[in-house]
Order: C-alpha cells, then structure tokens, then sequence
C-alpha cells in the first residue's frame, strides 16, 4: 500500500508510471502531476481500466516551491518522483524537505538559465578547482545530505539507467565479482533508427548540452577534459553490432569516483551516427544550441527552445523507431589475487517495448528503472536517511526487480576490452 507523486508526465514519465501499475499491489495510489494537466489526464484515462491502481491528476509548476508544498500537502504520499526535469531537482527537495516526503530523481541538477551571474560564479570555481566544465555536477544535490540525514529522509538521486542501473552493475560487480577494480567502462549503445535525419531520444534541451559539452573521465583520482567528441572508439556490441563510440562526460562518473575510490581509471561511451554528428556540429555552429536570448522580430527567443520546438517530439519516436540498445560496464581488477575482467548490460528493443508500453526503448530504459528505485525505497529495501546515489545502495533487489520487470541483465566474463 503507498501513495506515490509522481511529477511531470514526459516520455520516461510515461514508462515508469504505466510500469507502476503494473505493480499495483504495491502502487496502490498515484497522483501524476505535471506543468500541462491535460497530458496527465490523457494518461490517467487511457490506465482507467488496465490497473487497479487508483490515479489522480493535478497542475504543478515545479519550478514553485509554494506549490509544490502545498500540492505535497495535500496529497501526503510516500515518495515523490521527480520525473519532470533536472532544473526542478532542488525545488523538488526543497519541498519534500519541508513536508518530510522521501524524494527521488533520474538526473541531476542542472541549471535552466546558465547565464544566471550567481550560479555561474559557482559553476566557474566549480570548474577550476575540479577540472571538468558540464553544466551539471552532484555538488547542489550533495548538499542536501545533513539536511534529509536529520529529517530523517531519503533522497535517491539519478535513477535511470545511466546514471542509475550502470551504478547498481559498479556496486554488483564490487559486492560479487572483484575485491577490487581497477578500471570501469561505461559503454551506452543505441542501435536504433526512427528514420528521421535528426533527432534526440529524450529531451532535447538536456540531451544536446550533455552530447555537446566538453568530454571527460577519471584518470587517478583526477577529472582529464578533452574537446568534445575528440575521443572515439569502435564496440561490437552483442545483439547491435559495430558502432562508433565516442568519450562523453557523465553523471555518474562524478559519485562513482567517491563511491569506489580504489577505481584507476572511469571513462563513459555513448555511440552515434554521423548524421547526428553531423546535424548537432552544424546547429552548434549557427547557435542553435545556445541558451541565452536573442532578440528576433521583437521578441525574446533562447535558440535551444526554438530548436526543441522544431524537433520531433522523443515520445512521438516510439512507433518508428526499430533495433536495440545494449547500456552496460565493462570492469577490469582482481579477485583471489587474479586479475579478471568482467562486463555487465541490458539489451532492450525499441520495438517491444512500444509494444508494452507505448514508448522506444531510450525512455524505457529509464522508467523501468525510476519505477524499481520506488519499490525500492517503499519496499523498505533501501532505507537509510541521507542523500544517495544508486550504487550507495545493495544491487541485489534492485537488479533482481530490473531483471523481472523488463530490463534483465546479461553477464560476460570474457569481454572484448576498450582501448
Ligand atoms: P520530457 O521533456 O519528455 O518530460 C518532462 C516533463 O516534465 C514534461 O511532462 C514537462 O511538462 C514536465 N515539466 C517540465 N518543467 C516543469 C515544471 N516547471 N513543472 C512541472 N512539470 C514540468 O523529458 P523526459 O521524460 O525525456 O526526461 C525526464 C527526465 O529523465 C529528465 O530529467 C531527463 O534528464 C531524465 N533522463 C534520465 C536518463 C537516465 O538514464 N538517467 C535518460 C533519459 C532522461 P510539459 O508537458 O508541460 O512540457
């Protein structure tokens, strides 16, 4: 029995709450609450009559503390799950902190407005000292710690695949595999085609200033930045095949480092197309991807918003999208005295999963694994007051329920390596 908020109502959203009720012995009750209602209660009707689960509807805006409290106060869930977008993390704990709800997320906090005097005068100590220049970084989240530590509360950060599920293989892989790594890949493969020229997966906003900032890994304790795309490997891939990879700064790179400090070395991959490449290079150059407002025929415009309006809605790929994606960790290190190496991943296709869950396989991926993290946290298998990442957590349930719930893992002992 619980009482779950679950805000906004994009294309993870979607996934992670249609998987909800298919638990619905646990996921008795759920409010979807977004910035456009009607898109909740669109979901709502179409679930009516599949689930047992009983769902309500609000309007939020997220970005309102005052309204978050009060809707959180009215409702009195168990959990909120942040599922709208990283700007909304901490106004997001900031109310769950003032009503005592436990809290989790898939992503972590970035700022809507980078040009912000204040935030950038952080962000730009920020980078000097820790040498790595994304506009994200776990530092506003991180410190929240003593504040839900004293309240008794639990706010799970990033659970997604990646960050999330790739931070549950790392602590696997320590709990079972090595008494000590030595290196970690994170490798993110995406076969699929919508056959469209250009378009993102999820968010397009998050996505192109992730894929165009500077890249980054962890070599002896120490961030290495190198330009963007600047570092690319070729994977084949179990079940995709050959692609092109190439070296991106990641979340979970950040708390990993902390997490499993005896790690030498920590790199992330995601594959991509030359069309994309191509496209992204391009709008990048004309300013498309830019945050800060132009004026265009009297009006304020900020290009990034402009571009995400003209881009195919993520949730709208679902139909057209075919192939699989294979997200997963490679790890070198020793057991026993011996070395080993070992990898860890999931293949998920695209099409199977519109066919569950009326999605492609990118926000499939996430929700899944939003959803297993809020079994988790109302299961009482994870439960300790604090701000966490996934891997902070015992793997074991949590893997478990991925394996059941639609994202098994597979297992290599023998895995071809990255150079
Ligand atoms: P979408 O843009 O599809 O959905 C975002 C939702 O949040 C929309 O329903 C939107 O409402 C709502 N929203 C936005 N701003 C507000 C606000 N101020 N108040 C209330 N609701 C708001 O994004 P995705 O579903 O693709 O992504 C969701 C999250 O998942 C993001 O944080 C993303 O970074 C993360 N993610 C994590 C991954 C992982 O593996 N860990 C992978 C992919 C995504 P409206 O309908 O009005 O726009």
């Amino acid at each position: 029995m619980s009482r779950v908020l679950v805000i906004g109502c994009g294309g993870v959203a979607n996934v992670a709450i249609r998987k909800c009720c298919q638990v619905d012995d646990i996921f008795t009750e759920i409010c979807i609450a977004s910035r456009t209602k009607y898109k909740c209660d669109e979901l709502a009707a179409e679930l009516k009559d599949q689930t047992s689960t009983k769902i309500t509807t609000a309007q939020v805006n997220a970005d309102n503390v005052e309204e978050l409290i009060a809707l959180i106060n009215s409702y009195k869930p168990d959990l909120v799950m942040n599922i709208a977008l990283p700007y909304q993390d901490l106004t997001i704990m900031d109310a769950c902190l003032a009503c005592g709800v436990n809290y989790m997320d898939t992503a972590n906090y970035e700022p809507e407005d980078t040009d912000d005097p204040e935030w950038r005068a952080i962000y730009n100590k920020r980078c000097e000292e820790q040498g790595f220049s994304a506009y994200f970084d776990y530092s506003w989240q991180w410190a929240y710690r003593e504040k839900f530590e004293k309240a008794g509360l639990t706010a799970l950060l990033g659970c997604g695949f990646d960050p999330g599920v790739t931070q549950a293989y790392c602590a696997y892989a320590k709990k079972h595999e090595f008494d000590e790594i030595d290196t970690i890949d994170i490798l993110d493969c995406n076969g699929g085609d919508h056959g469209y020229p250009f378009a993102t997966n999820f968010n397009p906003e998050v996505n192109l200033r992730e894929v165009s900032a500077p890249g980054s890994y962890i070599e002896n304790g120490k961030w290495v930045e190198i330009p963007a795309m600047s570092i690319k490997r070729e994977y084949d891939f179990d079940c995709v095949g050959q692609k092109d990879m190439y070296l991106l700064h990641h979340e979970e790179l950040e708390s990993l480092a902390q997490t499993i400090p005896e790690v030498k070395r920590i790199r992330f991959f995601m594959t991509f197309g030359q069309s994309y490449l191509t496209h992204m290079r391009c709008l990048e150059n004309v300013g498309m991807l830019s945050t800060t407002p132009i004026a265009f025929e009297g009006q304020q415009i900020v290009p990034i918003k402009f571009l995400k309006a003209l881009l195919p809605d993520p949730a709208s790929l679902g139909p057209r999208t075919h192939g699989k994606t294979n997200i997963g960790c490679i790890f070198t290190g020793k057991k026993d005295g011996k070395e080993k190496t070992y990898y860890i991943y999931n293949v998920c296709d695209h099409q199977e999963c519109y066919k569950e869950v009326k999605s492609q396989a990118i926000s499939y991926t996430t929700g899944v694994p939003a959803m297993c993290g809020a079994l988790m946290l109302l299961t009482g298998k994870w439960s300790k007051a604090g701000v966490y990442t996934v891997e902070e957590f015992d793997p074991d349930p949590f893997l478990d329920a991925l394996d059941k719930h639609g994202l098994p893992r597979i297992e290599n002992h023998n895995p071809v390596l990255v150079d």
